[in-house]
């Protein structure tokens, strides 16, 4: 939706159009005949005023809920489209299908006014399965995440105010003893997400020199974020070695001179190089760092606090190894692997996290109040990892058993069998799910699904239907198929989407 002096313009108004355009038919069959121009100033005299139709019983009434600008502007924005509809006009059949009463545009008018005073952003339900849904909004939080930010969010807080010692504080100190305490970090800052983090610590440690990257680990990270670009924003100065595929010790050490600030090492996070391939472990990076005095720093990306392959996932570096194995400075996101709220975290030796906080980019990059309390609670949970891995809601959709997600398939198959059985064939089977953002790119979850077929939608147009439910259902498409992935199903969810399909089931009129 855009903003245009005087009115909303977009989504907004093309629904309405539709709207209109089925009132009309849309019927275009060529116009013969000379008498199509005065037809039309005939149906633009039967349009009603503004004012006569705000005169209207229901429209008063609508005033008496809504903001009277708004009420207003979709009665203009209804007349203008039917006034625009009139003119562009091609057939006389078509106009005469037109129902230009004003009470025929009170149920225009309503839905209007309902879709400006609605929440555009609203809770939708994620059935397809990928976990870290970057266009989801990633990772949903945890109850005790939500918790503290609520009560944060109502009240005044101590965010930079030490209340011991009644004089300013810092709003990292509410986390960095637990970023600490959880991964044997010195030092810890957050800001506000992981792109903030990396662009925020080159500028801080390399601006104006050189900064040492992989040729096989200069990522693009959904669109915006590409190593190269935040180097250049950072004034930092890169300088690639290796290749795609093979980047030796041999490398690094052949580009290390006078201008070097900094060897960065970055997590491919949502790819993998196979095959034919070699790359430079962190380990060794730091040790060559040791020789040269130049700090390594690591971007992790998704910066996971648990080891997963303990529960039978692939390896995916943690936090706590990446501090072990030397690094100066380590960077990841809070709403990818961790489950906690947008956030970047930048962990490692004091003095370099203390140089991080000065920068004058750290206050345009800071962190806010609400983030500081969901990543708090999330982090809290962390000290007993058992704990983590059952209120994380990340973690435990990763780690679901199968058992319970065939147990979910079911309880939802037969729902829909019950009650929209006639429209739909509904059938439970074994799939595969993604963890998305980033993260564990190879990995093939085995999950339980809920495949949709029927003869009155194709895939797509149920997918869309779906999409346009109250809530918004965002479905999987496989071939002919729509698969409701249980996986980043909630239970409570359940009864919605029921209801949705419900919605989509009914006959139309
Ligand atoms: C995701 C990612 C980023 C960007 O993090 P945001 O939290 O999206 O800002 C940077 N580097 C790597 C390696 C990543 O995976």
């Amino acid at each position: 939706m855009k903003c245009v002096a005087g009115g909303i313009e977009g989504g907004f108004v093309v629904s309405l159009f539709q709207s209109v355009g089925t009132i009309l038919g849309m019927a275009t069959p060529d116009f013969q005949g000379g008498d199509i121009l005065s037809g039309k100033k005939e149906y633009l005299r039967q349009l009603s005023a503004v004012d006569e139709i705000l005169q209207l019983e229901e429209i008063r009434s609508l005033i008496g809920t809504h903001p009277r600008q708004v009420v207003v502007d979709a009665v203009r924005t209804v007349l203008e489209e039917l006034r625009r509809t009139i003119l562009s006009s091609k057939d006389s059949a078509e106009l005469a299908d037109l129902e230009l009463e004003p009470k025929d545009l009170v149920p225009l008018i309503i839905d209007l006014v309902r879709e400006v005073m609605h929440p555009h952003l609203k809770r939708v339900i994620n059935a397809t399965g990928v976990v870290i849904h970057t266009n989801l909004g990633r990772s949903i939080l945890a109850p005790e995440a939500v918790d503290a930010l609520v009560t944060v969010a109502e009240g005044y807080s101590n965010l930079e105010f030490d209340l011991k010692l009644g004089e300013r504080g810092s709003r990292h100190d509410h986390v960095e003893d637990l970023l600490c305490t959880l991964t044997g970090a010195e030092a810890a800052a957050v800001v506000n997400n992981n792109a903030g983090a990396v662009l925020l610590a080159l500028a801080t440690l390399a601006s104006g020199k050189e900064v040492v990257v992989s040729r096989g680990e200069l990522v693009e990270i959904g669109g915006s974020f590409r190593i190269p670009d935040v180097m250049r924003q950072s004034g930092a100065i890169l300088r690639e070695v290796g290749t795609t595929n093979k980047t030796y010790l041999r490398d690094y050490r052949g580009a290390i001179g006078e201008e070097t600030a900094l060897l960065l090492k970055v997590h491919t996070s949502n790819f993998r190089v196979v095959g034919f391939a070699a790359e430079v472990s962190l380990e060794e990076l730091v040790v060559l760092g040791g020789e040269y005095n130049v700090p390594v720093m690591n971007d992790l990306g998704s910066g996971v606090f648990v080891d997963l392959s303990q529960y039978g996932l692939s390896h995916e570096p943690t936090v706590q190894e990446a501090l072990k194995a030397g690094a100066d400075v380590v960077t990841f996101s809070g709403d990818k692997l961790l489950g906690a709220p947008q956030a970047g975290i930048i962990l490692g030796k004091r003095e370099f996290v203390e140089k991080i906080k000065k920068h004058p980019l750290a206050r345009a990059l800071r962190v806010d109040k609400l983030t500081l309390a969901g990543l708090e609670a999330t982090l809290r949970l962390y000290l007993d990892p058992a704990l983590a891995i059952e209120r994380v809601p990340t973690l435990e959709m990763i780690l679901a058993p199968l058992a319970n997600l065939e147990k979910r398939a079911h309880r939802l198959g037969e729902e829909l069998k019950k009650k929209v059985g006639k429209t739909f064939d509904v059938k439970v089977e074994k799939e595969i799910s993604r963890v998305g953002g980033g993260a564990l790119p190879l990995e093939e979850l085995p999950t339980y699904v809920v495949g949709l077929t029927s003869a009155e939608f194709s895939a797509v147009e149920l997918a869309g239907k779906l999409r346009l439910s109250e809530p918004p259902i965002v479905a999987r498409l496989k071939e002919d198929k729509v698969l409701l992935d249980m996986r980043t199903v909630r239970d409570e969810e359940i009864p919605g989407i029921t209801s949705a399909f419900e919605g989509i089931a009914q006959p139309r009129k």
